[in-house]
């Protein structure tokens, strides 16, 4: 590709690969070179400035095809030079991943694939926290109404002081080589997220007692509707981490559930499959049998689907899962384990076909 297409190089493609390809390549360089996972690497850093600018021409098609026919000696995409870039990386990041606080993923890395929180694009939000609730088979046939307390980390407000890493501006300014010039670029401070103020627990403050954090207990109902799968998510607005600078908002409160296995059912989509050991004999002539559905119980005789077969799917209508938003519930399906026995007296299976030849049709 020649030197003069730096650009795809630094995101490890080639000139005719797909957008797509580019795609997945800032993705998974954008992952690894993000500042939050590389604290205090600057190395790291200039990495994600350096890929995240590449991303950010290379994703624009109309500035693709004007970088792809000039290279890097005659490309000026409006910025001073197409290695500085024009965009911060964060919003790049952000903008690629839907949103989500633009700093720090940390522990909460998962949020970003989320796509939850960071609606407001000016202000800065504060992390969502994520809670996963363990729940039956139950409590999705009967929908969840949890009150839950909630304790919220605050940061006191009345304890802010001047950043001293950038005396309250909120910018630092960073000085590159490019070739023989230098130039100076102004970032956001690292240390109070570009709001030129940190919180600092101040002695005698009466909100705090000089801590610079309190505990503040915040009561919410958790509802979850009947019939919901594993895919459900909700958030409470929020609830996830406090704001430590002023012009933060807090993060939300994301709340995902797992299902456990339950004894009795395996359950696809609506439906609810049982299984039933039964003999030859009763597969033939028929069993009463109860089956436990969660506070009822159905009792059937089986004949009433004639004689069974192994391993087919028995239908008993609606009383499956309730379907989500509706009144109305899926099917319950019997699957029948029929134990076959040995023949122990030959001289009798004469008899018994000419038996059987009555009885059947
Ligand atoms: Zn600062
Ligand atoms: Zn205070």
């Amino acid at each position: 590709m020649g030197d003069n297409y730096k650009l795809y190089s630094i995101l490890g493609v080639e000139k005719n690969d797909s957008i797509e390809t580019i795609k997945k390549a800032y993705k998974k360089l954008a992952f690894t070179y993000h500042p939050d996972k590389n604290k205090g690497n600057i190395e790291a850093e200039n990495k994600f400035k350096e890929i995240s600018n590449a991303y950010n021409i290379l994703n624009n098609e109309e500035e693709k095809q004007k970088y792809d026919m000039c290279g890097d000696k005659n490309y000026n995409n409006g910025s001073d030079n197409n290695m500085g870039g024009s965009r911060n990386p964060h919003d790049i990041f952000e903008a690629f991943f839907g949103g989500g606080g633009a700093r720090g993923f940390g522990n909460h890395f998962e949020q970003e694939m989320f796509g939850f929180g960071g609606q407001n694009k000016k202000q800065n939000k504060a992390q969502s926290f994520h809670r996963v609730f363990s729940l039956t088979l139950d409590d999705i046939y009967n929908g969840v109404k949890k009150d839950l307390t909630i304790i919220l980390k605050k940061y006191c407000c009345e304890c802010h002081t001047s950043c001293p890493d950038c005396g309250g501006k909120g910018i630092i300014h960073q000085i590159r080589n490019m070739g023989i010039m230098q130039t100076v670029f102004q970032i956001p401070c690292n240390k109070c997220e570009g709001q030129g103020s940190i919180i600092k627990g101040k002695s005698g403050c009466t909100v705090c007692k000089g801590d610079g954090v309190f505990n503040k207990e915040k009561k919410a109902t958790l509802i979850i509707p009947k019939g919901v799968d594993e895919s459900y998510r909700t958030a409470f607005p929020e609830l996830g981490e406090q704001p430590k600078t002023k012009n933060t908002i807090p993060g939300d409160l994301i709340i995902t559930i797992e299902i456990a296995e339950h004894k009795d059912f395996n359950r696809k989509g609506n439906d609810l499959y049982y299984n039933y050991d039964i003999s030859f004999i009763n597969s033939i002539i028929g069993e009463n049998i109860t089956i436990p559905y969660f506070k009822e119980s159905i009792k059937i005789n089986t004949v009433i689907f004639g004689v069974l077969s192994n391993g087919k799917n028995y239908l008993i209508e609606g009383k499956g899962m309730p379907i989500l938003n509706t009144s109305n519930k899926g099917n319950m399906y019997i699957v029948f384990n029929i134990s076959y026995p040995k023949i122990k007296n030959t001289e009798k299976v004469e008899e018994l076909h000419k038996l059987l030849k009555e009885v059947f049709i």
